[in-house]
């Protein structure tokens, strides 16, 4: 039998403000456990949640971004459930009216073609806390700072068909909410973190079967391997004759498996209601429309520009648009030197694994983009080649001085004077009359062994092309 995969995601975005989505305290990672919630986010008796209107910003711009419907006016819910990092018993989301309604992302695969996967909703809520397994000697601490912090749940439909499709959405969607400065993708930190929903069909049937979701998968990698390892399972279980219980599922990334967690919930379990004590939310067509002025260029746009602009293929585009920062740096560099092609080889490669190598933020680059650039210049109006060029990088890397000073300090000047390189290819083909022999014989693999030897006498300074013509010339 055939199977069909059929993915939908929910990722819940960590809204970059300062302050909490309903309170004044404060967002930041990492403080002392339990001294960033106020009584308002721990829902204490009395206490007025007051909707952070900048989250609601936020998630329009979002809504503007992914094509989507913006609600004109939404609802806050109490969401009734109880655990330990949620002591008050209720998260406030959104339930039957969300802020950003259908939509849609389009997705590169890759073969270089695009996809488009539906948006079913994108609504605001609040995190919970935190429950801490380790350093408790068999015990659970519980951190409640994360309680209250704005989140952007965004649910996609149904749409993908393979692990690899899946990752690809996600890694667009965290471009876009980077591009967007309304989250810090940081996912280690949690700030942006994805639940895949995941079952298979016989190929040709268009019923849904029947989905488990698979919790805590924190990294696109795992992400990959939790949805495969997920599809193998079911097919198996099917395939013997069994069938698959709609269940909440926990990635082990340690054994690359999956385990149950607990039955699926519906949502009359958590008898939804208005919250109270907030209002609904009015959004006016002036707010959208202020909102769109505010609208950076979005990542497909970068990409786009890219393509047409400096003629890159879309592979390169897509990395070099992957963040606005290295798009920023990628554009520094074409400003000094003009050989944008040149420029994307550079940027993607030599400095980008220098920079992983370091793990380095682009902005944290030692080698700055006016700096790249001018390297870049020298190779363009053959002061150095293409092989030197990289000695020079790590000189420019370890902050030895300017590209020129670096070039003159080290003497890697290329040498474009004829008759120095002549001189040193006639002494080589006359200390080498075996190999000369040889190559007139026929062997001309041994082509290389000359240009070799001139390149070790000059220092890999002699010009490839001058030195190239000339030993064809002299070895006729
Ligand atoms: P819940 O909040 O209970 O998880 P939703 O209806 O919001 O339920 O759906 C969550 C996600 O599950 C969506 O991304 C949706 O696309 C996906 N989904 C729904 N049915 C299936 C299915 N049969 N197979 C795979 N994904 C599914
Ligand atoms: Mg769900």
């Amino acid at each position: 039998m055939k199977w069909e995969v059929v993915i939908g995601l929910e990722v819940h975005a960590q809204l970059a403000t300062q302050s909490k989505i309903f309170s004044g305290a404060a967002t930041a990672y990492g403080a002392m456990p339990n001294t960033q919630a106020c009584a308002i986010d721990l829902g204490m008796p009395g206490v007025l949640p007051v909707l952070n209107e900048e989250t609601l910003h936020m998630a329009i711009k979002f809504g503007l971004a992914a094509n989507a419907h913006i609600a004109p006016e939404s609802i806050f819910a109490r969401k009734n459930y109880f655990y330990p990092d949620l002591p008050k018993g209720y998260q406030i989301s959104q339930y039957e009216i969300p802020v950003v309604g259908k939509g849609y992302l389009d997705i590169i695969l890759e073969d270089g073609s695009v996809k488009r996967i539906g948006i079913t909703r994108a609504h605001l809520e609040e995190d919970a806390g935190k429950s801490l397994h380790e350093d408790f000697r068999g015990m659970t601490g519980i951190d409640l700072n994360r309680a209250g912090t704005p989140l952007l749940e965004i649910v996609s439909e149904p749409d993908m068909r393979s692990s690899t499709e899946a990752v690809a959405y996600l890694k667009t969607l965290h471009t876009l909410v980077r591009y967007l400065g309304i989250c810090d993708g940081n996912m280690q930190e949690g700030s942006f973190r994805c639940d895949a929903n995941v079952s298979i069909r016989p190929m040709g049937e268009t019923k849904l079967g029947t989905r488990t979701e698979l919790k805590n998968i924190n990294s696109f990698r795992f992400v990959e391997k939790a949805i495969n390892y997920e599809i193998e399972r079911q097919i198996e279980v099917i395939e013997n004759g069994g069938t698959i219980s709609q269940e909440t599922r926990l990635y082990d990334a340690d054994n690359n498996t999956t385990r149950t967690m607990r039955s699926k919930e519906e949502a009359n379990d958590y008898r939804y209601f208005p919250d109270p004590d907030l209002l609904p939310v009015a959004v006016s067509e002036e707010l959208i429309a202020k909102i769109k002025t505010t609208m950076p260029e979005l990542p497909q746009e970068k990409r786009d520009r890219f393509t047409k602009a400096y003629g890159l293929n879309s592979y390169d585009a897509n990395v070099l648009s992957s963040s606005r920062d290295l798009a920023d740096y990628y554009e520094a560099v074409t400003k000094v030197a003009n050989e944008p092609k040149l420029a994307a080889n550079w940027v993607m490669g030599e400095l980008l694994a220098a920079i992983n190598k370091e793990n380095l933020n682009i902005t944290e680059s030692p080698i700055k983009a006016e700096a790249l650039g001018q390297l870049i210049q020298r190779i363009h109006d053959n002061t150095i080649s293409g092989k030197i060029a990289k000695t020079v990088f790590v000189h420019l890397w370890q902050n030895e001085g300017s590209v020129d000073e670096i070039i003159e300090k080290q003497g890697l000047k290329q040498v474009t004077d004829l008759g120095a390189i002549e001189k040193i290819v006639d002494e080589i083909i006359n200390n080498n009359p075996q190999q000369l022999a040889d190559y007139k014989a026929g062997k001309e693999k041994l082509f290389a062994f000359f240009v070799g030897q001139a390149m070790k006498a000059t220092q890999g300074k002699a010009n490839p092309q001058q030195l190239n013509d000339l030993l064809k010339d002299k070895l006729k």
